[in-house]
């Protein structure tokens, strides 16, 4: 009898230090901002952990990291990073929490696309390919650092390159090419279920896109035209023929001045868009002062640069883009 006592106690002991070990085993990832958590979540699987920098409804533009960010970093394997100039605090971030890990830029390999000229009326789509192959900022930091010394305000300072390049299915796709690529790097071990997790969600990315891609052809082209709150939208716009203006630039730190909020209010009246969209981590205020003042209806909130809490419409990539998807959808019939 004592002896069965002893042996089941053993094997108690066994089990809890397995269970730790198990628990201490998985790489410690962590990512800039919710988008890139939940794609490195489904890459990584079981085999990971992931913290997220910048969570759900949070704005990844205008980060100030602090102690708490710099502990979460320092105690990680694997950074995944948008890159395309998106995290500005990042290389300062990096340095402060001594971070030595691997890093994962998660755009690198996409075509970026040119910022929006700064004068709102230029919305030729020739504008945006003007530059798209001239820069690459790939893991430039130095760089990011310089375009973000200068003073606040109207000036969209943030480089020639749009870094909101994940609102595109394609880019996505490549994305989580990265993602897996550099997990197996880290971790050799689980590689093949990193190729096989991201395999499946580049299969439902992929057949996403199809879908919206004959979703928004059915549309006419006049009716494909809206405005949003700031300028995140351009990859998503240029996959499936859509024309989004903005009255905020391409960071949500730069504020719309009164004569870009006039000239906005008068392009809506005018009946150049559709619907008025605001977005979940900007201040809805602007969108719904040009809302009023030009009469255009509102078509509701889009997830820009981050999910939603887990309760809300957009906890995960993929129900993201199918928000913002049927959103579109649904103010443009
Ligand atoms: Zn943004």
């Amino acid at each position: 009898m004592r002896r069965w006592m002893w042996l089941a106690g053993f094997l108690a002991v066994l089990t809890v230090i397995s269970e730790a070990a198990g628990a201490q085993d998985r790489l410690p990832v962590v990512a800039t901002f919710s988008i890139l958590g939940d794609l490195a979540q489904r890459i990584g699987g079981e085999h990971v952990e992931v913290l997220t920098l910048v969570g759900p409804d949070g704005d990844a533009h205008v980060l100030q990291p602090g102690p708490r960010e710099s502990t979460t970093l320092a105690k990680a394997a694997v950074l995944v990073a948008n890159g395309l100039d998106f995290e500005p605090w990042l290389h300062r971030l990096e340095e402060s929490s001594g971070f030595q890990g691997k890093v994962i830029e998660a755009s690198a390999g996409v075509t970026p696309l040119a910022t929006e000229a700064e004068d709102h009326e230029h919305h030729d789509d020739e504008a945006h390919d003007e530059h798209a192959d001239e820069e690459h900022a790939h893991g430039e930091h130095a760089h990011a650092e310089e375009a973000h010394e200068g003073e606040e305000g109207h000036d969209h300072d943030h480089g020639p390159v749009d870094p909101h390049a994940f609102q595109d299915l394609a880019n996505a796709q490549i994305y989580a090419a990265n993602i897996a690529q550099g997990l197996s790097e880290a971790a050799p071990a689980h590689a093949a279920d990193f190729t096989a997790n991201a395999d499946a969600l580049i299969a439902e990315m992929a057949a996403l896109d199809e879908e919206l891609k004959s979703a928004f052809a059915a549309i006419p082209k006049e009716r494909r035209r809206v405005l949003t709150s700031h300028d995140a939208f351009h990859y998503f716009g240029r996959a499936y023929g859509i024309e989004f203006a903005s009255v905020q630039g391409v960071s949500t730190e730069a504020e719309a001045s009164a004569e870009d909020l006039a000239k906005i209010v008068r392009q809506a009246r005018d009946g150049h868009v559709t619907a008025i969209f605001l977005e979940n981590m900007t201040d809805p205020r602007l969108a719904e002062t040009v809302a009023e003042e030009s009469g255009v209806k509102m078509g509701g909130a889009l997830y820009a640069d981050a999910l939603s809490e887990s309760t809300g419409p957009a906890p995960d990539y993929l129900s993201l883009v199918r928000h913002n998807a049927k959103q579109l959808l649904a103010a443009m019939q």
